[in-house]
Order: structure tokens, then C-alpha cells, then sequence
């Protein structure tokens, strides 16, 4: 069996087109384009990158979107009184701080920040309140990634209600928002972490296996029930040559890109999974791009449902 390939890049291409429209039919309405201000605090390389894209993205589906930078040596509460401004602001729909915060903020800035975003403008769905609402199955802005899964099972055609769906990885951001998303759509759900007793025997039971680790390859053809979905979160940049040979054949396309560049991006689903799953999403171009525009979903969102708010509140 060769897996069908899920293909979250053209279905990002497709749901950026659709957005469009909605956006300049919102600025004929409202005389103004939704508004998503994004803040990024010190220099994380990656983060610059993932920032960089939102931005790309925002502008293209023709969103306002201002990039407000801080320091490394910003404080936490300089970071809170940039986002109680954003949160006052009438043009800003969205706010979307990047993680991660610099460390010396210690440990609990991060969800500090989110917390104190407006919980109407928490387009990321971090916040305490999106989270309770996401966990009581009234979802107002739901976490971007998992979001995008379910948008791509649900486009593709996958089955999910009365299904067994595993997913590996239990942190706020990506394991525990998918798994409340496929048990409200009537999945039987397992949630796997590092401390899981015979992962591959609990993985193999699965309709639907979701990876959200950060391990290259760990999940290997023993952990899938032949014809099972795999959805590939892990983003990893594997520098090592032994773990990239272990991952692609001689000759392979991918390894020899690793060669030319000392290092390849990959999933936590190793290449060979394809000849066992029913249904496979790649990496890159599967879950990376849906999780973008995801995000311009919310913020069009968000965007819609401040206007109808003020229009319904006395004047
Ligand atoms: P995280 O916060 O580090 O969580 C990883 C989870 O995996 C934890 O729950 C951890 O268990 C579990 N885990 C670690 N090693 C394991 C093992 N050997 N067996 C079973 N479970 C194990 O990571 P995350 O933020 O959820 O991200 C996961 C991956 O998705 C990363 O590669 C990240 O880069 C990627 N990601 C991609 C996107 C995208 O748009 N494509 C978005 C977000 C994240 P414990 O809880 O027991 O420690």
C-alpha cells in the first residue's frame, strides 16, 4: 500500500483564495480591513522566520497587520502593557504573541500573556477562557494547528465520528486542543505521552494517529494499523547524517538535499509509514501551512464577530 498523500499546502492555497473575498466584502461593509497585530519579543531565529510568514500571509489575504518588536531585554511588563494596548485597540481584531518568550521572564510569562489577551481577540486560543470554552464544546478561537487538522480530515473526507483517533503528545498548544476537537466530533480518543506503557501497541489501535512529539521518525511502521490516517505534526531539523540515513534510502531525493544543505526538515512519522497508513500527511506541506491559515481564519473571525458585537451594544 502507498498512502494517500494529504496535501496541506494545496488545501492552504485553496482556503487562502476563499478567504479573500470574505475580506474585501468585509472592507466594503466596515470601511476597514480586519486588523491582526502581532508581537515578538528578542531575536529566537525561528521565531523570526514563523513571524515573517504570518506576516507574508496576513498581507496577502489583505488583512492589516502590524509587527510590534521587542527587545530581548523587554520586560514582562512591558509585554503586557503592549498587549493591554493591543487590546484596546479599534483596528487590532487579532493579537498573537510568539512563543517562545525570552526565558529570563521565567516560566509563567508565557501563559501570563495569553491569559491577559483579550479573550475576543485570542487568535492563537491560548488564553484561559479559550481554552475552557474549547474544553465545554463552545468553541469561540480554537488553537491554529489542531484547528487545521480537523479542517484537512474534514475536507479530505476522513471519517472521524465512532472512530478510534491516538494522539501522541499532550501539550496545550498541539496534543490537548486536537484531542478535545476529535472527541467533540465523536472520536474515541487516547492521549499518549513519554510516559506511556508499549506506545506502538497503543498507537497501532488507531483510526486516526495524530504525532505532535518533536522526535525525527519515532513513529515507525509498527506503530499503524494497516490503512489507519497519520497525521505528521513534528517539525524537526535533523543535522545528524546517521539519523538522516536512517530516515531516507540511499539516493533518496531527501538525503541528498541533506547533503547539499547539512540538514533536512522532518516529521515525527518516519518516511516508511507510507507503505502501511491509508491516508499520510507529508513534511513539509502538510500541517505547517494549514496552521497559518488557520490563523487568518480567526482573524477574520474575530474580525466579524467585533463588529456584530458593536453593532448589537447601545450607543
Ligand atoms: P511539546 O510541548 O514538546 O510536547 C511534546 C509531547 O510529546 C509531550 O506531551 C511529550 O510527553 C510527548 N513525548 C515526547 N517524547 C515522547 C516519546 N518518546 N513518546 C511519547 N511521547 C513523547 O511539543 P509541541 O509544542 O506539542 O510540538 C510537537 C511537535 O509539533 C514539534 O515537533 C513541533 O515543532 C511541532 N509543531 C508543529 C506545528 C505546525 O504548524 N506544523 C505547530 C506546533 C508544533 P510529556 O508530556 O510526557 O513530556
Amino acid at each position: 500500500m502507498t498512502a494517500r498523500v494529504l496535501d496541506g499546502q494545496a488545501l492552504a492555497t485553496r482556503m487562502q483564495e476563499e478567504i479573500k473575498p470574505q475580506v474585501a466584502e468585509f472592507v466594503s461593509r466596515y470601511g476597514r480591513p480586519p486588523g491582526l497585530g502581532i508581537v515578538l519579543v528578542g531575536s529566537d531565529p525561528a521565531s523570526q522566520v514563523y513571524v515573517r510568514h504570518k506576516v507574508k500571509a496576513g498581507g496577502e489575504v489583505g488583512f492589516r497587520v502590524d509587527l510590534e518588536q521587542m527587545p530581548e531585554s523587554a520586560t514582562l511588563v512591558d509585554v503586557l502593557g503592549l498587549v493591554e494596548r493591543l487590546n484596546q485597540s479599534p483596528v487590532h481584531d487579532g493579537i498573537l504573541v510568539q512563543s517562545p518568550l525570552p526565558k529570563a521572564m521565567g516560566p509563567s510569562a508565557q501563559q501570563r500573556v495569553f491569559d491577559t489577551i483579550a479573550a475576543d481577540k485570542d487568535v492563537d486560543g491560548f488564553g484561559a477562557e479559550s481554552v475552557g470554552l474549547l474544553s465545554q464544546n463552545r468553541p469561540k478561537l480554537v488553537a491554529c494547528t489542531p484547528a487545521g487538522i480537523i479542517e484537512l480530515l474534514e475536507r479530505e473526507h476522513i471519517p472521524i465520528r465512532g472512530r478510534h483517533a491516538v494522539v501522541i503528545g499532550r501539550s496545550d498548544i498541539v496534543g490537548k486542543p486536537m484531542a478535545m476537537l476529535l472527541l467533540h466530533r465523536d472520536a474515541t480518543v487516547t492521549i499518549c505521552h513519554s510516559r506511556t506503557p508499549d506506545l506502538p501497541s497503543v498507537c497501532r489501535q488507531a483510526d486516526i494517529l495524530v504525532a505532535a512529539v518533536g522526535r525525527a521518525g519515532l513513529v515507525t511502521r509498527e506503530f499503524v494499523k494497516p490503512g489507519a490516517t497519520v497525521i505528521d505534526v513534528g517539525m524537526n531539523r535533523v543535522t545528524d547524517q546517521a539519523v538522516a540515513s536512517q530516515l531516507f534510502p540511499a539516493g533518496h531525493s531527501r538525503l541528498n538535499s541533506f547533503h547539499a544543505k547539512g540538514s533536512v526538515l522532518v516529521g515525527d512519522v518516519h518516511p516508511e509509514v507510507a507503505d502501511v497508513a491509508g491516508a499520510l500527511t507529508p513534511v513539509p506541506g502538510g500541517v505547517g501551512p494549514l496552521t497559518i491559515t488557520m490563523l487568518m481564519m480567526n482573524t477574520l473571525h474575530a474580525a466579524r464577530a467585533r463588529v456584530s458585537e458593536e453593532q448589537l451594544s447601545p450607543q
